[in-house]
């Protein structure tokens, strides 16, 4: 091994990605199967239920779908080859952060200088 950049398994990580990316689809295809059994005669107190229900399941499927480009983007770097390198200083971004932060494009002290940076002046 010649890349001490990134020391951990990226293909492990692709393989992680990937199937969180299948579930992400799962859960989200779910998602819309609910909307469509609900579509019964309702009363109005299922009425009032199922609005509070649909704005729940809107709020849910953004987060996943948030989620799931993150993902996707995570994926498309891995492919380029620029998954887990700090944009900024060029070295391995830590594991632990790309668990958290699977898109991550800036190791933390750089996260750290660049949210500063574009902090507006008080
Ligand atoms: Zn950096």
């Amino acid at each position: 091994m010649d890349n001490d950049a990134i020391e951990y398994n990226v293909e492990k990580v692709r393989q992680e990605l990937e199937q969180r990316k299948l579930e992400l689809e799962r859960e989200m295809a779910n998602l819309y199967q609910e909307k469509f059994s609900d579509d019964q005669v309702q009363d109005s107190a299922d009425q009032a239920l199922s609005s509070t229900m649909e704005s729940l399941r809107v709020s849910m499927h953004d987060a996943k779908n948030m989620e799931y480009k993150r993902i996707v983007q995570a994926l498309r770097m891995i492919d380029e080859g620029t998954y887990g390198v700090c944009v900024d200083c060029s070295k391995g971004i830590s594991e632990k952060r790309l668990i958290h932060y699977p898109n991550a494009t800036r190791c933390l002290l750089c996260q750290e200088k660049y949210e500063e940076q574009a902090r507006p002046l008080e």
